[in-house]
């Protein structure tokens, strides 16, 4: 079983996608650490984000491995990150090891901005995650706080809306729900209240489909 959980920065995905692996007894893949992987990749090499050979050599050379890197969380990663993902070529060197990822049994929950259009159009269930821009500001600020990251929330701010422009707008698959997935906005919902929510459409979802 394949769960596509998709939105902009800082919805509560990411966060949503490794509770609900937890509880599926799943396998979790955040793509955007890919993106992010990338980016820092072709810094640490010496190049510029917009060197398109550079970074299409980052991504077919990706080491899953270094993914837990704390250089990755930061929001300068998260920039260099939607700079990259824009290059076609970038996207198409990271789809295999997301495709394999996904059919790794028992199954798995993968987050990002084009799971349910792109990487596993098939997936068995597929949620839109949205928040509104302040309040994912307010969210990832104080996370950045909590981990003595030094940022105001202004600058918090002014970044997810570049992101949400960027990966919005761009021409190659762009962050769009899927049009069978489901929308769940936890503008005003908690981290609990956001995971039961979830678990209601997984569950609604695998009873409609066992009809
Ligand atoms: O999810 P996260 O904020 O870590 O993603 C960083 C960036 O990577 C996004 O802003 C987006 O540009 C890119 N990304 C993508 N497709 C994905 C996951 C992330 O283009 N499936």
């Amino acid at each position: 079983m394949i769960v596509a959980i998709d939105g902009p920065a800082a919805s509560g995905k990411g966060t949503l996608a490794k509770q609900l692996a937890e509880h599926l007894g799943f396998g979790c893949l955040d793509t955007g650490l890919l993106y992010r992987a990338v980016g820092r990749d072709v810094a640490r090499a010496g190049f510029q984000l917009n060197d398109t050979w550079a970074a299409v050599a980052a991504a077919r050379g990706l080491d899953p491995a270094t993914l837990d890197d704390p250089a990755l969380r930061g929001t300068e990663a998260g920039d260099a990150a939607s700079f990259v993902a824009r290059i076609p070529e970038v996207r198409a060197a990271l789809l295999a090891y997301q495709r394999d990822f996904s059919r790794r049994p028992p199954g798995a929950v993968l987050d990002g901005r084009d799971i349910g259009t792109v990487v596993c159009p098939t997936a068995d269930v597929k949620i839109f995650v949205t928040a509104s821009p302040d309040v994912r500001a307010r969210r990832r600020h104080a996370e950045f706080i909590a981990r003595g990251v030094d940022v105001a929330y202004e600058t918090v701010l002014a970044d997810i809306r570049v992101r949400d422009a960027r990966d919005a707008g761009r021409a190659n698959a762009p962050m769009i729900a899927a049009p069978d997935a489901m929308l769940l906005d936890t503008t005003d919902l908690s981290i609990e209240a956001a995971f039961d929510a979830a678990v209601g459409l997984i569950k609604r979802k695998i009873s409609h489909a066992g009809c």
